[in-house]
């Protein structure tokens, strides 16, 4: 840092890191093109079936800034953008606000997994951040894991209650959108 820069704090309440079960750097599973898929330590769902049991519980994550997600980012030329899945994104939505925001000003898209319906999510989400989050997510795949409705027929979905929600399209016309694979 040069003589004079003075270090900018984030605003207060503000959370610059997010407890992690990992990531994967190019994942070709987690929506279109090459993407940074973020998983998140915590989830309440408890679906019958998860894919992801180990990241259930909210202790044991790996504590990771967002400059550290965003200085992966900008290492990889080759993403089309980021998905954030767990785990339950949603109840680590205040810090990854910041995250999503910079994957957008790049130009790169994201997508975000959620055991919430949107209109839950819409209503505020766990931890009160969801809208801002979902202002920053370009598709959300919302909905429990339903063992039962498992489908090996649908793209980026586990079960058929799923859906791919077109995120700017439902908030600009204040009702859900959905969208094709
Ligand atoms: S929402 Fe996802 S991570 Fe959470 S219990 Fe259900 S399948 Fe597992």
């Amino acid at each position: 840092m040069g003589e004079g820069t003075k270090a900018v704090a984030p605003p207060a309440g503000v959370a610059r890191t997010v407890d992690l079960y990992g990531v994967a750097d190019d994942s070709i599973v987690d929506g279109p093109g090459i993407r940074l898929a973020v998983f998140t330590q915590g989830c309440r769902h408890a679906c019958c079936g998860c894919h992801n049991p180990d990241a259930q519980p909210f202790e044991g994550g790996t504590p990771t800034t967002i400059d550290e997600l965003g200085e992966k980012v900008e290492a990889n030329p080759l993403l089309s953008g980021i998905t954030l899945t767990g785990g339950e994104p949603f109840e680590q939505a205040a810090a990854l606000v910041e995250l999503a925001r910079r994957v957008r000003e790049k130009g790169l898209d994201v997508w975000a997994y959620s055991g919430y319906r949107f209109e839950e999510l819409l209503a505020g989400g766990p931890d009160g951040a969801a809208v801002p989050l979902l202002e920053q997510v370009d598709v959300l795949v919302d909905g429990r894991f339903v063992e039962p409705l498992k489908t090996l027929g649908l793209r980026w979905r586990g079960s058929s209650n799923q859906r791919l929600i077109d995120v700017p399209a439902s908030l600009a016309a204040g009702q859900t959108v959905e969208r094709g694979e």
